[in-house]
């Protein structure tokens, strides 16, 4: 019987207590563009986020592992031939069970985990964990795996193991994505591209501070309503659509869901082919538009705080940002500017009873 305990948090070097120990580390991400048209194979623009998730290992002796986690301040260990606890042991579990599918002999383990990615807020620590610690026994066990293949083995594990029925996005993002370009991803050829943001333009990334409820169940009926769409389409994937009127003609709700679809398709792919920062912001207040009217997954807190972004000067457009029903949106905004918007919207918000945060930009971290 494995449990996952509540420890004192441990700084690595505490948790290993004089051992060697390798490290490695990944980003969160910030979708600016193409929300939920990855599971439609379609095209999306995420940027990674300065925080970050590292991953500590150290081979051990005795058979077994031992997870610690400084951030959430809890620790599960377990048998070599047990199933890791429920929690974030499965995230790590799900990595190692995959590469040993691939035939890499895993050795017992010790594993620490610390963060600066806020967790459940949209910037996808799941997946900066999972690549992080791919990245870690890519390293320790010196395993050939390219940063594509890497992110399928890390999308995986949260299917898999965390049970939850991801996208390829969140990886893709954590594992080759960087700070200063947009990751160009088109979700069925899993081709990137590096893109520079517009000239003269940064993003302000807040969190509602509404959790994200009811997430998975819509989730998975967002995903339904796309394939029943794409196949009375008679296409592969909404990816796949050509004509809008043939959307146009689907019965409702799922001609709203194929319409936001289609046309964040063609968002992505406009804002890619290069735009200034003024027509990048209006796609992006667009996007919003129809996540909010078509796609239907908002929520009033993040209506609010896209329009109060919108509102001030030298901000271009903004938009929820990740899967919705609560979490983070983004804005982009004129260079310089998004420290003194972002905290003045932050403030203004939550004086109305709100309990937003701002996740970027960051002093704490930049
Ligand atoms: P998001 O990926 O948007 O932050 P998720 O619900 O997908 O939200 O993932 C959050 C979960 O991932 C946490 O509940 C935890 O199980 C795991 N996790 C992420 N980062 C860490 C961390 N630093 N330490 C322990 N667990 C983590
Ligand atoms: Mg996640």
């Amino acid at each position: 019987m494995t449990a996952t305990l509540t420890r004192p948090p441990m700084s690595a070097a505490e948790f290993f207590a004089g051992r060697s120990f390798i490290q490695a580390s990944a980003p969160g991400r910030v979708n600016l563009l193409g929300e939920h048209t990855d599971y439609n194979d379609g095209f999306m623009l995420p940027i990674a986020t300065p925080q970050r998730t590292t991953v500590s290992m150290a081979v051990v002796s005795a058979p077994g592992y031992r997870f610690h986690s400084a951030t959430l301040g809890s620790e599960a260990a377990f048998g070599a031939g047990e199933d890791a606890p429920s929690g974030f042991a499965r995230y790590i579990f799900g990595c190692i069970r995959l590469l040993e599918a691939r035939g890499v002999a895993v050795p017992p383990l010790q594993v620490h985990v610390d963060s600066n990615v806020p967790l459940g807020t949209g910037l996808s620590s799941s997946a900066a964990l999972e690549v992080a610690t791919l990245r870690a026994l890519r390293r320790l066990l010196a395993v050939e795996l390219d940063d594509v293949a890497l992110a399928l083995l890390a999308q995986q594990a949260e299917i898999a193991y965390a049970g939850v029925n991801c996208g390829v996005m969140d990886q893709m993002a954590s594992s080759l994505a960087d700070e200063v370009s947009m990751l160009f991803l088109d979700a069925r050829t899993l081709a990137t591209k590096l893109l520079p943001l517009p000239d003269a333009a940064e993003i302000i990334v807040i969190d509602s501070g509404v959790a994200r409820k009811l997430e998975t169940s819509k989730y998975n009926e967002r995903r339904a309503e796309c394939e029943r769409a794409a196949s009375m389409l008679g296409v592969p994937a909404l990816r796949d659509v050509a004509d809008i009127k043939a959307v146009e003609a689907l019965p409702e709700p799922i001609r709203q869901r194929a319409r936001h679809v289609v046309t964040e398709n063609w968002r992505v792919l406009e804002a890619a082919g290069g735009v200034d920062a003024a027509r990048f912001g209006q796609l992006m207040s667009a996007s919003h538009a129809s996540l909010r009217d078509d796609y239907q997954v908002s929520v009033n807190a993040l209506d609010t705080l896209v329009d109060m972004l919108c509102a001030e000067d030298g901000v271009h457009g903004a938009r929820l940002t990740g899967a919705g029903f609560g979490g983070a949106c983004v804005a982009l905004c004129r260079k310089g500017s998004a420290a003194a918007i972002g905290g003045k919207v932050v403030e203004r918000f939550n004086a109305g009873g709100g309990s937003a945060g701002l996740l970027l930009p960051n002093s704490a971290i930049q």
